[in-house]
Parts: structure tokens; C-alpha cells; sequence
């Protein structure tokens, strides 16, 4: 039987996709072998890459002038391919760290080319993040990269800024889960196992005037314009992973589209955070203003009955509530395929083990 599975990634993925999975699994579309089987190069695969690629267009509302591409090497390849390709275009690109993730997008891409960190909440255990008007963001910076939604940390911006430098954001959590205007973006990296399918697959949305100006000395798989130029297709990508994101595209537009979700996800998060706040029992650490509809950690006022929590919620059909090894407490992780049903069940024991052991 399926539980309710709260892993920040991979995370769940909606049943009605997993079905559909299934029952095309042995034999796609009367072809006689498995998509698994199937060449990128046929027909069919093609259709089925074009058609994933144009669901996700019309979802974000992506402009004309930006190219979608359908990479390998998770989020943590785009800590290095961005400098790789735009560090030489002007000066010194700036990072803004608000968690573990940025941190590890500036030491990554330190090795690469000198970098400007021009903000870092690190001291303050990564707790907020802040405002864009508050930071200086020095005029010749060759990009500014930052992430809007701190997977780990659970910290969210508040705002997508609007700046005179090409702007990078990394969203592999928060993409899909509202609606953003592409507009505001040079580039935005997502890996795939969050919000839009099985991992092995990371999606790049580029603005193509920032895509031409890629170091061309790069090899091939290192530069965006090549990818964009064999349509995601350089070489075999990663077909299953594309497939079912395709998938989930439908199901989002099926459902509703980004604002369906923007007010489910924030219905569910802001329920999750009531009884965090209604409570002494439960604590999260995290700025109102900054608090993730998304990633939602939280500790207990006494750390000692932790395990306990983790080992009675997973009885009960909760999975996968640990926190981050390096945070610790627990994470619940709410994307778009974790019904409201699972986050009240969610909420139904935690206010049980409080009144237990409260
Ligand atoms: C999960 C995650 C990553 C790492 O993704 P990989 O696919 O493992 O490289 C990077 N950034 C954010 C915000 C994430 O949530």
C-alpha cells in the first residue's frame, strides 16, 4: 500500500501519473517495446520530448525569446556550467547564500572563476533571507545568482527582484509551485526530482540572448547554445526521466495550472504552520516573511523525543519526515503531488503525539 511520502527528493509523484506509468510500462503506444527500449532519434520519442517540452512552456507562460532544455547532472552540474559559460562576461558574478545550497553554488563555482558573495545569512544559521533593495549589487556583476526557495533550510525569498544584471536562479524546489514571471530571469535551473518527475533529468529555461553569449571554447556538453541546437538532444538524454515529466505536465495543466497550485500549496503550508505556531511542542526557526509553502522543517522543544517522532510517524504511514542530516529535526516537504488529505493526516498526529507526550 502507498504511504504518504514527505521526501524533499526524490520527492512523491502524483499516483495518476504512476499509474498511467504503469500501465504503458511493457509495450508504449502499440510499438511493441518499452519507452525505456525506444531510440531518442525515432519518431515517437520525438513527439513525446516536443510535446513535454511544450506543456511546460504554456505552464510557465515562458516568452518566445527564452530556449527549454532538458539536461543531465542534477542542479549540482549548473553550479559549474553557469560560470563555465558567463563568468567572462563581465565582472565578477554575484551570489547571495541563504543556505546549503547556494553556499555549495558559490564553493563550486569559487573553483571556477572568482566570485562576489554579496550576502550570506550563514551566521544566523540561514534562518531569513534577505530583501534585494537591502543588498548591493555591484553594476559590472556578470550575473547574479541566488535560489528562491532554500530546499534545506526551508527559507523562501518573499519577492523575484528586478535588477539591471542578468539575473540565475536555481528553483529545483520551487518550480511549478507558483506561477513566476519568466520575464525577470536570464537563466533558472531545476533538477527534475523534486517538483517534475523522476531524477536523472534537470530542466534549464535560458533567455536567448544570454544563451549566445556562452563561452564558446567550452566543449559541446558544457555549452547551452549546443544543447539548444540539437534540441536537448546532444546526446541520448534521459528518456524515462522525460518522459514521465511529460506526464506531470499534463496532470498540472489537468488540474489547473501554476495558480491551482500556488493556492493549494499555500493552503496546505499554512495549515502545516498553525499548528507549529499553535504549539510550544513544535518550533520552526524560520523569518514569517521567509517561511517555504513548500519545504516545511520544523523541531521539537525537546530534542530527545525525536527518534520517537520519526519512528511513530513512519507507523503510521507518514515517510520520510527526518531533516536534513546537517539541520536535523524534522522536514515535511509538501510539492505539488502531495494532496491535502496527506498533510492533514499529517497534522492529525502531530497534535496525537503532542497530547501524548506534551
Ligand atoms: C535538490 C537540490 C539541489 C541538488 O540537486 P541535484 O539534482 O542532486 O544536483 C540543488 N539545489 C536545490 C535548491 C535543491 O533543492
Amino acid at each position: 500500500m502507498r504511504k504518504w511520502n514527505f521526501s524533499p527528493g526524490p520527492a512523491t509523484i502524483p499516483e495518476d501519473v504512476l499509474l498511467e506509468v504503469q500501465s504503458e510500462l511493457l509495450e508504449f503506444n502499440n510499438a511493441g517495446i518499452s519507452i525505456m527500449e525506444m531510440s531518442h532519434r525515432t519518431e515517437l520519442y520525438s513527439s513525446i520530448a516536443f510535446e513535454a517540452k511544450k506543456d511546460f512552456i504554456e505552464i510557465l507562460n515562458i516568452p518566445d525569446n527564452y530556449e527549454v532544455l532538458f539536461l543531465q547532472g542534477g542542479a549540482t552540474h549548473q553550479f559549474s556550467m553557469i560560470p563555465m559559460n558567463f563568468s567572462h562576461l563581465q565582472g565578477k558574478p554575484a551570489y547571495i547564500t541563504t543556505g546549503t545550497w547556494t553556499k555549495r553554488a558559490f564553493e563550486e563555482g569559487s573553483k571556477i572563476t572568482e566570485i562576489d558573495q554579496i550576502f550570506s545569512s550563514e551566521n544566523e544559521n540561514f534562518i531569513y533571507a534577505p530583501h534585494f533593495k537591502d543588498l548591493k549589487i555591484p553594476e559590472d556583476a556578470s550575473y547574479v545568482h541566488y535560489c528562491p526557495n532554500e530546499t534545506i533550510h526551508g527559507v523562501a525569498f518573499d519577492h523575484i527582484p528586478t535588477i539591471n544584471n542578468p539575473l540565475v536562479a536555481d528553483m529545483s524546489s520551487s518550480i511549478l509551485s507558483e506561477p513566476i514571471d519568466v520575464n525577470k530571469f536570464s537563466l533558472i535551473y531545476a533538477s527534475a526530482q523534486k517538483n517534475i518527475g523522476p531524477s536523472g533529468l534537470t530542466v534549464v529555461i535560458i533567455k536567448k540572448s544570454f544563451m549566445k553569449q556562452g563561452n564558446k571554447a567550452l566543449t559541446n556538453l558544457l555549452r547551452y547554445s549546443e544543447h539548444s541546437k540539437q534540441n536537448s538532444m546532444l546526446n541520448t538524454p534521459p528518456t524515462f526521466s522525460w518522459y514521465v515529466a511529460g506526464k506531470v505536465f499534463k496532470w498540472v495543466k489537468k488540474l489547473g495550472g501554476l495558480s491551482y497550485f500556488k493556492e493549494l500549496n499555500t493552503l496546505k503550508a499554512s495549515k502545516l504552520y498553525q499548528v507549529i505556531d499553535n504549539s510550544d511542542f513544535y518550533i520552526n526557526p524560520v523569518h514569517i516573511n521567509n517561511r517555504s509553502i513548500v519545504n516545511i522543517p520544523f523541531v521539537l522543544k525537546d530534542k530527545k523525543l525525536e527518534p520517537l517522532f520519526l519512528k511513530e510517524s513512519a507507523e503510521n504511514g507518514l515517510l520520510n519526515l527526518k531533516g536534513h542530516f546537517t539541520v536535523g529535526g524534522m522536514r515535511a516537504s509538501i510539492y505539488n503531488a502531495m494532496p491535502l488529505d496527506g498533510v492533514e493526516d499529517l497534522i492529525k498526529f502531530m497534535d496525537h503525539f503532542e497530547s501524548k507526550y506534551g
